[in-house]
């Protein structure tokens, strides 16, 4: 079975209001995204990797990678305006014959061994895809542009999903041909009618969109 990975890392990340994008924020002394490449690298389940970079920022990740030892890094591309875009540009680099592509975000650092096989388990099952998530444990309110409370939305069966998400290779090319758009690439493939399974997540796997969020990531390595 071969296992591809997509490493999206070309989001702006404005809301970090930086000179430079997201994944090339300091995590400690060092480019936020050079932490999952070499995890991936040292992950025994992927085979390649390909990375999405912001545009502009290709000849750095490659430089980047090549520091690292990345020796799975077997294509860097420009990413999209939107996170599909960018999956999708990544995906046309991914080999015909590869049976599972990973999607993970270069914004959570710290993609892990464990997550991996988690994801990785429940496709030889028949599902479509499967991600990791954690079950919501605030109460959840929808709120007013006055700040007045719309409804308390119960939080039963709720869950707070995370990458890297594990799908099998031909549902998710079927999925992003469609064209559509989701804030995960799981959204894509339960449109287009596909089975998606929820495993367990790993809180370290936090989405770094604060400065704050650096320094605690930082400090988790
Ligand atoms: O924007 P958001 O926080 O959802 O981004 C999640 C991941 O998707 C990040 O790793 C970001 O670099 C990536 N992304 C991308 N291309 C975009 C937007 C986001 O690769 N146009």
């Amino acid at each position: 079975m071969s296992v591809w990975a997509i490493l999206v890392a070309a989001g702006r990340g404005e809301r970090l209001g930086l000179d430079r994008p997201k994944a090339f924020a300091k995590l400690g002394d060092e480019p936020l995204l050079a932490e999952p490449l070499r995890r991936l690298e040292a992950c025994a389940w992927v085979d390649g990797v390909v990375l999405v970079a912001p545009p502009g920022w290709e000849e750095p990740a490659i430089l980047l990678a090549e520091e690292e030892g990345c020796g799975k890094v077997h294509a860097c591309v420009t990413g999209g305006e939107t996170r599909s875009d960018s999956v999708r540009a990544g995906l046309e680099e991914v080999p015909a014959d590869a049976l599972v592509v990973l999607i993970h975000d270069a914004a959570r650092p710290l993609v892990s061994d464990e997550v991996v096989e988690r994801v990785l388990a429940p496709l030889s099952e028949g599902w479509d895809g499967v991600v990791p998530g954690l079950p919501v444990g605030d109460t959840l309110k929808r709120v007013g542009s006055d700040g007045g409370v719309q409804e308390t939305v119960p939080r039963d069966g709720l869950w707070a999903i995370q990458t890297t998400q594990a799908f099998a290779a031909e549902a998710l090319r079927r999925a992003q041909a469609s064209g559509g758009e989701a804030t995960d690439c799981a959204g894509l493939v339960e449109a287009a009618g596909g089975r998606i399974k929820v495993v367990e997540g790993d809180p370290h796997l936090l989405k770094v969109t604060s400065e704050a969020d650096l320094e605690t990531v930082a400090a988790w390595r």
